[in-house]
Order: C-alpha cells, then sequence, then structure tokens
C-alpha cells in the first residue's frame, strides 16, 4: 500500500473473480461463462466495428437500448446499457444508496460488499434460511434498499415472481433492485414489472446466456424517472462507456432470437442432466435455476474436490465462505465437457474406497 492511497480504501478487499489461469488448458467450469461462441452475427458485427475503432461509439447507445427492451415490450427510456452489469451496478449504488444504505442475503454475489466498501454504503446481511433459500417476509422491517439476485449467485436457487412482487410490495417508498444474470435459463424475468413498479430495477447481463463475457456488456431496466437518475451518473462517469464493437456484438445478439434459445435449452438439458449424475455419485445438489450447480459430497470437502479435479485439468469455484465451504460451484459447460467434469468426480471419489 502507498502512502499515497486515500484512508477510506486503506481496508478496501476487492472482488476476487474465479480464476482465468494461463498454464496450461483446462475445461474451464468455474466463472459460469457459456460454453457456446456468441451468435454469428454477434462475431460478424464486432469485426467490422473494429475498422471504425478511431470513432467514438454512440454515447446514446439508443439502438441496443431499443434492441434490449423491445425483448420485454419496453421503451428505451427504461434501460441503460453499461460495461457489463457490475458497471451498471455501480451506478446504482451510487446514485440511489450512498446516503440509504443497502441489504441483501448473506449468500450472494460477492460484488455487492465490495461495491459497498468502494463508495462508503453501509450494508445489513439478511441471512438466507437453512435450505438457502430468501424468505421475503425475512425484508418485511427492513427499511433501506434491498438487493436480491433472482436465481441467486452461487445457490442457483430461483424465487418466483409472485414473491418477488410481495418483496417488491412491502413498501412502495423502499427501492428494490433484482439482479437477473441468470434468469435466462428457465426463469421468468420480472423486467416487464418496471413501469407497474417505480421501485425496481432488473438488472441483467449479456455475459452468460448471451455469450459475451469478454464483450462486457449488460442492462438496467427501471422506469424513466430511475433511468433518468442512473443516466446522469453514467454521463458523469464515461459517456463512452459501451465499446464499439462490444455495442454492435451486443445488438446483433439480441436479434437472433433463435440462436439464443437454442444455447439456453442445450444449457437446462446438460443441467438437468448433471445433476441426476450428481445425484447418483451420492452428491447433495441444490435445485438451480441457473447456468451453474452447488454440491456437497459426503465424504470429499469442497476444497479438496476443487484440489483434485484441477489437478485432472478441471476447474470449478470452491468459495470459503463457512455456510458454503462444503461445496463446490460447477458451470453448466457442453455435454462432453461434463462427462469429462463427471468423469472426473468418479475417479476422485474412487480413490477412497
Ligand atoms: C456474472 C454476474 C454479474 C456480472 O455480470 P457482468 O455483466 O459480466 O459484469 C452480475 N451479477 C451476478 C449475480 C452475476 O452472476
Amino acid at each position: 500500500m502507498s502512502i499515497f492511497l486515500s484512508t477510506d480504501l486503506k481496508y478496501l478487499q476487492p472482488y476476487v473473480p474465479g480464476e482465468q489461469p494461463q498454464d496450461r488448458r483446462y475445461i474451464k467450469l468455474n466463472t459460469n461463462e457459456s460454453p457456446f461462441p456468441p451468435a454469428p452475427g454477434a462475431v460478424v458485427a464486432a469485426a467490422e466495428q473494429a475498422a471504425n475503432l478511431n470513432l467514438y461509439s454512440d454515447p446514446t447507445c439508443l439502438p441496443l437500448k431499443r434492441a434490449a427492451a423491445d425483448v420485454y415490450g419496453l421503451a428505451p427510456e427504461n434501460v441503460m446499457a453499461g460495461n457489463g452489469s457490475d458497471e451498471n451496478l455501480a451506478h446504482i449504488f451510487r446514485a440511489f444508496l450512498t446516503d440509504k444504505g443497502i441489504a441483501f442475503p448473506d449468500i450472494t454475489y460477492g460484488f455487492y460488499p465490495v461495491l459497498c466498501s468502494l463508495l462508503g454504503i453501509a450494508h445489513k446481511v439478511v441471512p438466507l434460511r437453512a435450505d438457502f433459500s430468501i424468505a421475503v417476509g425475512d425484508y418485511k422491517d427492513v427499511d433501506c434498499p434491498v438487493c436480491i439476485a433472482n436465481p441467486n449467485a452461487q445457490t442457483g436457487i430461483y424465487l418466483p415472481p409472485a414473491e418477488v412482487q410481495r418483496l417488491i410490495e412491502q413498501s412502495a417508498s423502499r427501492l428494490v433492485i433484482v439482479d437477473e444474470a441468470y434468469i435466462d435459463f428457465g426463469g421468468q424475468s420480472c423486467a416487464p414489472l418496471v413501469n407497474k413498479y417505480k421501485n425496481l430495477i432488473v438488472v441483467q447481463t449479456m455475459s452468460k446466456s448471451r455469450s459475451l463475457a469478454g464483450a462486457r456488456v449488460g442492462f438496467a431496466f427501471a422506469c424513466a424517472e430511475l433511468i433518468a437518475d442512473l443516466e446522469a451518473v453514467r454521463a458523469s462517469f464515461n459517456p463512452y462507456n459501451i465499446n464499439r464493437m462490444s455495442m454492435a456484438a451486443a445488438a446483433a445478439s439480441l436479434s437472433d432470437s433463435g440462436y439464443f434459445a437454442d444455447c439456453t435449452k442445450k444449457i437446462q438439458l446438460v443441467r438437468q442432466y448433471t445433476a441426476i449424475n450428481l445425484n447418483e455419485l451420492g452428491f447433495e445438489v441444490l435445485p438451480s435455476m441457473s447456468n451453474f450447480l452447488l454440491a456437497r459430497h459426503p465424504a470429499k470437502g469442497g476444497e479438496e474436490l476443487y484440489l483434485a479435479l484441477k489437478e485432472r485439468g478441471i476447474l470449478v469455484r470452491h468459495f470459503g465462505d463457512e455456510r458454503i465451504k462444503d461445496y463446490i460451484r460447477v458451470s453448466i459447460g457442453t455435454r462432453e465437457q461434463m462427462d469429462a467434469f463427471l468423469g472426473a468426480v468418479r475417479a476422485v471419489i474412487a480413490e477412497d474406497v
């Protein structure tokens, strides 16, 4: 730490992303990326824009906003586009939380507490129930804004829209942020509700279901008043926040609903196949509506499994949090990748008998 660092950042604990190791080839099942390439039209559109990189990108982002809004029958005024949903989350936290604080579950996306420490936002943790579900009633007396991921990060557990609406309706003067990074793998989005509820912001990303993690594009959906506030923050931070290649790739991807439906359907089928096989190997698997599974084995600790699989060229994610330290999180890849994963798991478990 240099002597020049601002004192309020002395204890900043930066977000630790899943490994992206370069030392050898792994079957990467650790960061919930898509195993499929971007939509063909997205690759072409990005390549075309490479020749125009001498020019700034469109600061209004209007064609991309329109394409995202169309998916849910909304207007461009209901959308902000960001350099990944992480950037949108930062703008939301900056715009609406610095004087109010925020509440979120104990087990969820690790970026929320990091943003709080970066921006000096007080946060309150509401524990998930013993079965790792979100109980909406637990938020009844929470008077600061609430953020949930749905399906939830690390667990994959889905909260049905009726429950999300109950959460939103607990107080019209309390903001609710719903992070739908994993909604396209079988869930139903709450984005169409943003005009009904003026206290709702829905956050989505193209990183997982749209195979564009490397492009960095995400969206925030909300009523026009909330989006106007957010756009003011965005324009004050980085008005050209999405580069030309990513903007073109994202718009092209949104126009190819067939490819999207095909990829997300495949992930759901392979998820079911993987869960059944893990069950047969003695694992307890949480019910997931996302593109990953959180699972634990009675005879092998989470870290032990993670390390043994890594040795065999398979990367999964292990979290040190007390409540989930016995688990591994495995992203859903192709059927072939999951067969390789299941084969390695079988071998690791057999070592002990
Ligand atoms: C992956 C993820 C994000 C971040 O998405 P980017 O668009 O890649 O920044 C946000 N929230 C949750 C819950 C995620 O899992």
